[in-house]
């Protein structure tokens, strides 16, 4: 998707700090980071949400997870950290490339917002 932040951050034409990078997956930290570790861990292929997601998805959405333990782990959050997938906009979703957001390093609310 030429228009698309994410695609462009996982072909390296918009800078990031890339915390983890493979053939099928990349993490950055956000821009706007809402806890101390705020990691943002997308695939390369372009899925614009979980509502596009299909069978076809399943190791893809599967690995999202396991990279996003991964690097709790090597953020030392992993005593307690929290993943977020916002799908569509009334749920907050601002960039419609398919993200799980990894937040840790300090307590969290629930119910979230
Ligand atoms: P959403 O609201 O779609 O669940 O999350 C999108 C996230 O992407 C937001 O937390 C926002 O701060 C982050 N973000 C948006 N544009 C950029 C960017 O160009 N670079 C980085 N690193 N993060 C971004
Ligand atoms: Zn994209």
């Amino acid at each position: 998707m030429s228009d698309c932040v994410f695609c462009k951050i996982a072909s390296g034409e918009i800078p990031a700090t890339i915390v983890h990078d493979d053939d099928d997956v990349v993490a950055f930290r956000d821009l706007n980071p809402q806890a101390p570790v705020h990691v943002l861990i997308i695939p390369r292929r372009h899925v614009a949400s979980l509502n596009e997601a299909t069978e076809d998805h399943r190791d893809l959405l599967g690995r999202l997870l396991l990279v996003a333990k991964d690097l709790a782990a090597k953020e030392e959050v992993d005593d307690g950290y929290r993943l977020i997938n916002n799908c569509g906009a009334p749920a907050g979703q601002s960039v419609f490339h398919i993200h799980v957001h990894l937040l840790g390093g300090r307590a969290m609310g629930w119910p979230p917002g």
